[in-house]
Formats: structure tokens, C-alpha cells, sequence
């Protein structure tokens, strides 16, 4: 209660200013403005602050949304409503073309490709004669809701405000559901997620469509409360402004970008008042002093202002301790995919290669992992092992050689078909999403278990799906012992944890296959322990684990069956006794020993495993 209780200040002061009489009406249309660019700062922090994908193109959406309505409208006599959804639709289908030509390419191309959309369609609605050319569409009808005029100003407040808090309800929704784990993750960890059965082009481009929309709502709403339109509002520069207020907010939080519209919008009117009576000149000087405060903000408070306000309120009322929260309510357990006799051949690695140009890094390796048996992959570090691991989930292609799995082939798929049909991973660099709970991350391993898309997610007609997903992870991270964990950040989990919260992750799959890639590294004593009894019950109920390790201890112990890499090369394969006490073995561990062949290869591999 104590958490929300600027919220609801908020709100009241929302219903209540428009109800004053005192109320000066300048006050309400700066509200009203706010309100308009809100709703394309709340795009802009979809696309750029939480999807990591900039752009500077959105004016030029509100301008689709306001020059479609404007000419509808005043051409046709159309409905501004009919005007609204021909707007949206024309937006949907642009945004999709510009996305699916940019999101493609990697890197400053959305960018550049954003600059060049605003700039053309800029010049369009001025040059065009049925939009007015430079002097825009005037005379453009009032919005009429059940009979009632909104042109006076307090009455499209209420509008404006309406639309403002219900695309931040679906927003905040949307970020907190199956597709939302899957956007908040396209901008550090796409390749993890990929591995997950996450489409990441997909979701890209939704994000991008989704900003759009919003942007051409606001310019809807903006052409029926001005009444007429013209070209220099949707230029590049109000773009840029429309940057400017969501990372000045806080481009990552949905609150962020009513912030940043507020002040930087009160700020340049400020700025337009006082500094042209201060320096006695009529120039445009607010884009330098937005500039000035963009460079303050990105040096001082990289995430914007909002998580600082936020953080303060938080140390004010001391907030309750994440740990004592309860596990996500019980729900029925998601659909578990068929498994394997024990015995059956699950992967067949048959001659796979890799070569990085010169550098042979996987040489023509083959190998089996059978139901219900876990296969060490061993060898000194470089040896090949994680690019083994690559080759076999799809994140690298191999230069020659055959996967099978389940008796088809899967080399030549992508990560998001391997995942999909069974293969869970973790990686030798932990890929966790620092920022989002330790059950988020996990239930984000379960993404293909449910089918939840963007709608659902944004009116929460998900909530039972999720409540399952969420059971699940809940039960995955019960499982491997960090069931306490379960609302922290998963950031501040000590590396070996953060380890196991990816066997977690994994296991949420439901995969017929483990890949781990140096499961124990960091952990304590008591710990590994732990994990290899966790392993061994995944064994016993029909897990097939292909494991990479250092510790010689743990695998000896843990594994069927050994498979030992240097250079590149299958040095030998067999029963974990066997290979303690083959020579070629602890040549190569060791550099060439002639008598002593049963030195402790636990000792020795320490030496070559600091990585
Ligand atoms: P391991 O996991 O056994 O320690 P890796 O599979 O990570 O070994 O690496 C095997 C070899 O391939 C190393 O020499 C490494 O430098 C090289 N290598 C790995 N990934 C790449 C890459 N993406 N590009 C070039 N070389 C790579
Ligand atoms: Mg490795």
C-alpha cells in the first residue's frame, strides 16, 4: 500500500485538476501535451530502453497518425474513428515494412534507417498537394465521444489521460509476461534467449510496430485537439526530442517516459519564456540546452531519472524484504514432452568439425550420449569443448560433419529449432538477465511450453499461463536448492549460483538433452556436492547430460562414459576407470610422463584448467 501511494497521489491529482475551476487553462493544455508525447516516450521505452533498439523516426509516425485522420476527415468527411484505424493499420503495415528491411542488419542501421524514414516522410507531407503542402491541413473536426464536444481542452484530458494510463497498464502488462521476458532480453542476452525458442527478429519487429502505434495514436489525438496539422511538428528534431524525454525519464521503466515528457516539455517552455528576455534575442536555443542536460543525464544518471526518484520513495519506506516473499501460487504442471527409452542413442556427433579460419578448433569429432546417461566432454582448456557445445545447439554452423538428435538431423538448424525440439543448454559465461528476478530468468527457459503472444500479454488475458510458467520455474529452482532465491535479482547471486540458476533455467525446458558447460566452476564444496546429486536424480528419472567439467573429482564420480579432447582432436573415449590410467591421456594433461601413469589426473588438470 505504502509503495503505491505516489501513484495514487498521481491519480488524484490527475482527477482532480481538470475539476478545479481555478485550474488555469494553460495548465491543462501543457497536461494535454504531456499526455501526447507520453504516449511516444512509452513507445520509445519499449523499443529503446527495455528492446535496446534506437530510434529517431517516431515524429514521423505521429505525423502518419495526424495527417491520416486530417485528411480523412476533412477530404472525405470521414469518422475521425474509421480515420483512426485506417491510421493505425497504414502505421502497422510501415512500420513492418521498415522493420523487417532494418532489424535485419545489425548494429546503427535502425538508426540511420529510422533518420531516413523521418526526414522522407517530412518532406512528403510537405510537398504533397492533397496533405497541404507546407501550410498542412486546417479545419479538422473536434473528437465526439456519446454526443459530447471534446474540443474544449478539459474535455480531451480526460481523452488523452484515459489512453495515457491504459497503454501504461498494457505496457506494464506486456513487460510482465511470456512475450515480455522475451523482449527484455533481446537487448543483452538475444543469442541466450535464441536458445530458449525465443524468435528474436520477431520480437523486434513487435516492439517496433507496437512504439509505432503508439506514436500514431498520440498524432491522432494531437490533430483533433489542434485542429489542424502541418509538417514541422513531425520533423527529425521533434523525433530526437522525443529521445531525449525518454532516456532523460528513464528509458528502461514505463513511468520513465511520463517523466521525461513532463519535464523536458515544461523545460522548454520555461526556456522559450525566460531566455529569450534574458539574452534579448528570439533564437532557438532549447535544443542546446537539451543537449546539455541529454550529456548531464548520460554521465550522472546513465538510466535515466525515474529508477533514482524511485530508489529514494523506496529507502523512504524501507521496502519489505524480497526473500519473504511466497512461491507463485500453485498451478497445473505444463505438458511434459515424451522421453527416450533409457539406452536409446539421443545425440549423434559423427565427424563434426569447426574451423575459425586457420585454426582447426573441433576436429572431426564424433561421439554418442545414450537416454538416461550423463557423457563428460574433458580437456584442457582450448580444447574445443564449448565450441562442441556450439555445434550442437546451432549457435555456430560446423564446417562439416553430422547431428543427430532423436534419430534426425539437426546440424544445419538454428539454436531456436534445436531448443525446440529438446536440447537445453547453459553456457561457460554465464547468460542471465542481471536485472530480472531469478524466477523471471527461469521462466524464461520455459517459453516454449506456453503460448502467450503480445495482446494477451498486454491485457492479461495470460494470467493462468503465466501463474503455470512461473510454478514451473518455481519448481525448477526448488529443485536445484535456490528456491529461496526466488524474487532476487538475479545479478546479485554469487557466480556459482547464478551457475545453477542456469541448470535452472534449462531444466525449465523440459529437455530430453542437457548441454552443461562448466556446471561447477565456482561453486564451494558442499555445493558441487549438491549438484552432482541433483544430477544423478535427473539421470535416474531419464535425463541424457553431456557435461563439461574441470573438476576431475565430479566427473569421475558423476559420469558413464568419457570423452577427452585436446587441440581439437578426440584424444580417447571411454569408462571414466579407463581413461584415469590412459597414458595418452595423461600425456597430454601432464606434457609427457613415462612411468608414473597413475598420478592423480585431478591434480594435474588443475594445472591447465584456470580459465
Ligand atoms: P574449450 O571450451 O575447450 O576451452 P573452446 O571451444 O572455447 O575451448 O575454444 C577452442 C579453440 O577455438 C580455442 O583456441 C579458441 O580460441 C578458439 N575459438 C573459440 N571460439 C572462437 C571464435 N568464435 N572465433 C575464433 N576462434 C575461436
Ligand atoms: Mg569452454
Amino acid at each position: 500500500m505504502k509503495k503505491r501511494f505516489p501513484f495514487i497521489l498521481f491519480i488524484c491529482a490527475l482527477v482532480l485538476l481538470p475539476l478545479l475551476p481555478d485550474t488555469p487553462e494553460f495548465w491543462i493544455t501543457q497536461l494535454n501535451y504531456i499526455g501526447l508525447a507520453s504516449l511516444v516516450a512509452l513507445g520509445l521505452v519499449l523499443l529503446t530502453g527495455v528492446g535496446g533498439l534506437t530510434s529517431f523516426g517516431q515524429a514521423a509516425f505521429v505525423g502518419l497518425g495526424a495527417y491520416t485522420t486530417g485528411w480523412f476527415t476533412t477530404q472525405y468527411g470521414g469518422s475521425p474513428w474509421v480515420a483512426l484505424l485506417i491510421g493505425l493499420m497504414l502505421t502497422a503495415i510501415l512500420a513492418f515494412l521498415i522493420g523487417a528491411i532494418t532489424l535485419r542488419l545489425s548494429g546503427h542501421y535502425l538508426p540511420l534507417g529510422t533518420i531516413a524514414w523521418g526526414l522522407s516522410l517530412y518532406y512528403l507531407f510537405g510537398n504533397i498537394e492533397f496533405l497541404g503542402k507546407h501550410d498542412g491541413i486546417s479545419g479538422i473536426e473536434p473528437l465526439t465521444l456519446f454526443g459530447l464536444s471534446l474540443a474544449p481542452g478539459r474535455h480531451i484530458y480526460v481523452l488523452i489521460w484515459m489512453i495515457v494510463l491504459l497503454s501504461v497498464w498494457t505496457m506494464h502488462n506486456l513487460l510482465d509476461s511470456r512475450p515480455g521476458r522475451a523482449i527484455r532480453a533481446l537487448k543483452s542476452g538475444a543469442a541466450m534467449a535464441e536458445s530458449f525458442g525465443v524468435n528474436t527478429a520477431a520480437y523486434k519487429i513487435i516492439i517496433f510496430v507496437y512504439a509505432a502505434l503508439l506514436a500514431c495514436l498520440s498524432g491522432w489525438l494531437y490533430a483533433h485537439m489542434q485542429r489542424a496539422v502541418s509538417p514541422s511538428p513531425f520533423g527529425l528534431n521533434h523525433g530526437i526530442e522525443y529521445l531525449f524525454m525518454a532516456v532523460v525519464g528513464g528509458a528502461g521503466y514505463v513511468w520513465g517516459a511520463l517523466l521525461g515528457s513532463a519535464l523536458i516539455i515544461t523545460l522548454r517552455d520555461q526556456i522559450q519564456n525566460v531566455l529569450p528576455k534574458l539574452l534579448n534575442t528570439n533564437a532557438n536555443f532549447e535544443l542546446i540546452v537539451f543537449g546539455i542536460l541529454m550529456i548531464l543525464v548520460l554521465q550522472r544518471a546513465r538510466d535515466g531519472l525515474w529508477p533514482i526518484l524511485q530508489g529514494a520513495w523506496t529507502r523512504i519506506i524501507a521496502s519489505d524484504n524480497v526473500r519473504n516473499r511466497p512461491s507463485p501460487p500453485q498451478a497445473p504442471a505444463l505438458l511434459q514432452r515424451a522421453r527416450p527409452k533409457a539406452g536409446d542413442p539421443v545425440l549423434v556427433v559423427d565427424a563434426i568439425r569447426k574451423e575459425f579460419g586457420g585454426l582447426v578448433a573441433v576436429n572431426d569429432i564424433s561421439f554418442k550420449v545414450r537416454a538416461g546417461e550423463i557423457v563428460g566432454l574433458i580437456g584442457p582448456n582450448g580444447a574445443g569443448k564449448s565450441t562442441t557445445f556450439n555445434l550442437i545447439t546451432g549457435v555456430l554452423p560446423a564446417t562439416s560433419g553430422q547431428v543427430s538428435f532423436m534419430g534426425a538431423r539437426i546440424d544445419g538448424m538454428s539454436a531456436r529449432e534445436i531448443a525446440k525440439r529438446g536440447v537445453g543448454r547453459t553456457f561457460q559465461h554465464v547468460q542471465l538477465l542481471p536485472n530480472m528476478t531469478v524466477l523471471e530468468n527461469v521462466a524464461l527457459g520455459a517459453h516454449l511450453r506456453s503460448h502467450v503472444n503480445v495482446v494477451e500479454g498486454a491485457l492479461h488475458l495470460d494470467r493462468s499461463r503465466e501463474a503455470q510458467l512461473l510454478h514451473e520455474a518455481a519448481v525448477q529452482l526448488n529443485r536445484v536448492g535456490l528456491g529461496d532465491y526466488l524474487y532476487e535479482q538475479a545479478g546479485n547471486l554469487a557466480l556459482g549460483q547464478q551457475r545453477i540458476l542456469e541448470i535452472a533455467r534449462a531444466l525449465a525446458a523440459d529437455p530430453v538433452l542437457l548441454l552443461l558447460d562448466e556446471p561447477a566452476a565456482g561453486l564451494r564444496y558442499k555445493e558441487k556436492q549438491e549438484l552432482a546429486q541433483v544430477l544423478t536424480q535427473l539421470r535416474d528419472g531419464g535425463m541424457s547430460i553431456l557435461l563439461v567439467e574441470h573438476d576431475m573429482d565430479f566427473v569421475m564420480r558423476l559420469t558413464n562414459h568419457l570423452v577427452v579432447m585436446d587441440f581439437g582432436t578426440k584424444l580417447a573415449e571411454g569408462l571414466p576407470a579407463d581413461i584415469q590410467q590412459n597414458p595418452v591421456v595423461l600425456e597430454a594433461y601432464l606434457g609427457g610422463i613415462d612411468d608414473d601413469l597413475e598420478i592423480d589426473v585431478q591434480a594435474s588438470s588443475a594445472t591447465r584448467s584456470v580459465s
